[in-house]
């Protein structure tokens, strides 16, 4: 059996992450990006699953695995949000 292609991005699974409070240092990992790479993702992966900001809807991470990013705050480039991964 094959897999046939994905077709484009319909189809492709989003999720929101959950807004945080900005947590203390040193409790769990914060990707922040350099200005210069704003509005690109976090992370590019082989997965099925895009994770978008929950305040403004930026994509922070793509085509990750549902499940494999755990642990990990992404500030928002956009907002300054920090969103939990779970
Ligand atoms: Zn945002």
């Amino acid at each position: 059996m094959t897999t046939p292609p994905v077709p484009l991005r319909r189809g492709v699974p989003k999720r929101r992450l959950k807004v945080i409070p900005e947590p203390a240092p040193n409790i769990c990992s914060v990707f922040i990006q350099p200005p210069e790479k704003a509005k690109f993702p976090f992370i590019t992966g082989q997965g099925k699953l895009d994770l978008l900001c929950g305040t403004c809807d930026s994509v922070l991470a793509k085509k990750v695995v549902e499940g494999q990013i755990r642990g990990i705050v992404f500030k928002c480039p956009d907002c300054g949000s920090y969103n939990d991964s779970g």
